[in-house]
């Protein structure tokens, strides 16, 4: 048995998300529609989330 790939859990691959790439090079300019909070989750894909822990999705 090998437990030494604890990260590997998820099966998931961040960097295979070409679309996305581009705009990971800069941090989130978001902010929460509702408590008017900014994005405080820097380089990130899908839902935003403030300093509050509140999370939006804007499209
Ligand atoms: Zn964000």
């Amino acid at each position: 048995m090998n437990t030494e790939t604890p990260t590997s859990a998820t099966g998931t691959d961040d960097r295979s998300w070409p679309v996305l790439k581009a705009a990971l090079t800069e941090p989130c300019d978001g902010c929460n529609p509702i408590t008017g909070r900014p994005c405080t989750l820097g380089h990130h894909s899908g839902y935003h989330r403030d300093s509050s822990g509140t999370e939006w999705l804007d499209e």
